[in-house]
């Protein structure tokens, strides 16, 4: 019998290299307890969550648990269907309702995950005959809605309006053709340049979907997003609620007269059970605070990204973003050995950071990567900022010369 595993052995050395001997890797960390939505305790020790994409701080707000425990009791624990079939209760329609009446749009559509709005939407609407444009740095999500369904697929360079222009100007000029941008990418943290590549998407009569994920809360006049902010006109706008609005979901909004059919078409959407009425409690409660009651969440939120921004630029590390563009703030690293010796110092020491890496990364780099939270304080971006410096000094005084240039 041939084993199936043997294939995956490279991949088994790599997860080896991560671990190593030490309590803690990378890719295995345990919250063992969380505190609040920039505490937590991880390995028995204290620790500043700086790498969660907890960006407006919901997790915990008294509302949005009141909201959740009561559609529990209520409601029980899980739908046990598909929205299409047994799972579509209530709450679910009054989420569609606050979320359109978010975007200020006609139609939308609640998926279980983002991964899956964005795996149903980009496999379903594009077909046989039919072109997906995509940003190279496109997320995970993007490209495997793409694998999924049938239509042809163009990479254009990421954030660059006159590559896409090229490519769509070789695209024969009747075919359906969609652009899929996002308002922030999540790697770098740098932000779509959405009103030009929406503008030249236009010109080549391509619809437009846009993935605001990491921006949704504290882009734009209403938080919608950053094609809000930059007043950009796009069809489609896919986000989820893992990241501002704190709990877990994805959607879909869309001013299309036929969006509606998509809930019948789409297989991510149709075949998987729909999402608990506690979550959806939870997610509509957080909408509605985000829509009338975060203000000075917004105000914090960019106040700590540009403090820990700035601090880090003074500290010499190189940034994926010369200035603060999002919330995401992520150290450049030279490879995989400092990267991993850096984030396991900064564990230690007490602050929790993503390490990101090939595939996830574009172009091969290695990334210590933070998301600001509304709710850092002063103290914690002050403690996250000597510790990082630490991190540094601590590696380049342990003979690693070489590492000078470490960020
Ligand atoms: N789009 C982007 C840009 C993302 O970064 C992510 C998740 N990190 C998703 C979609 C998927 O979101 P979810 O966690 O809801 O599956």
């Amino acid at each position: 019998m041939a084993d199936l595993f043997d294939k995956f052995d490279p991949a088994i050395a790599e997860v080896l290299a991560l671990s190593g001997n030490r309590a803690a890797n990378p890719v295995g960390i345990v919250m063992d307890e969380v505190h609040s939505p920039t505490e937590a305790t991880i390995n028995g020790r204290p620790t500043i969550l700086a790498g969660t994409y907890n960006y407006m701080g919901l997790t915990f707000h008294p509302e949005v648990i009141a909201a959740g425990q009561q559609a529990l009791a209520q409601f029980g624990s899980g739908t046990t269907g598909s929205r299409v079939l047994n799972g579509t209760y209530s709450g679910h329609k009054a989420l569609e309702r606050t979320l359109a009446d978010f975007y200020g749009v006609a139609h939308a559509m609640v998926f279980s995950t983002g991964y899956q709005a964005n795996l149903g939407i980009c496999s379903t609407l594009v077909g046989k005959g039919e072109y997906i444009l995509l940003d190279a740095d496109s997320h995970a999500s993007i490209y495997d809605g793409c694998a999924l369904g049938t239509a042809d697929i163009v990479r254009f360079k990421h954030n660059d309006p006159a590559d896409l222009d090229k490519r769509l100007g070789r695209l024969p000029a009747d075919a359906g053709k969609l652009v899929v941008v996002e308002g922030v990418y999540s790697m770098l943290g740098d932000v779509g340049r959405l009103t030009e590549l929406c503008a030249v998407a236009r010109r080549h009569g391509a619809m437009i979907l846009d993935d605001e994920a990491h921006a949704m809360g504290f882009f734009g006049a209403h938080g919608r997003g950053v094609f809000e902010e930059q007043g950009a006109d796009v069809d489609f706008v896919v986000g989820t609620f893992s990241k501002s609005v704190g709990t877990v979901g994805g959607f879909c909004v869309s001013n299309h007269p036929k969006f509606e059919i998509l809930r019948l078409l789409c297989r991510p959407y149709v075949f998987t059970a729909s999402l608990p009425p506690s979550v959806v409690a939870t997610a509509r409660r957080a909408i509605e605070l985000i829509a009338t009651a975060c203000a000075d969440k917004r105000a914090q939120l960019w106040r700590a990204t540009k403090r820990l921004h700035g601090g880090l630029i003074d500290l010499g590390f190189r940034l994926g973003t010369d200035k603060p563009e999002s919330a995401i703030v992520a150290i450049l690293m030279p490879d995989q050995e400092t990267t991993i010796a850096a984030w396991t110092r900064l564990l230690e020491a007490g602050v929790y950071v993503n390490m990101a890496r090939p595939p996830a990364t574009p172009a091969g780099m290695y990334l210590l990567r933070m998301s600001v939270c509304a709710e850092h304080s002063d103290a914690q971006v002050a403690a996250i900022l000597r510790l990082c410096f630490r991190a540094r000094a601590r590696g380049r005084g342990r003979g690693a010369r070489r590492r000078v240039n470490v960020a």
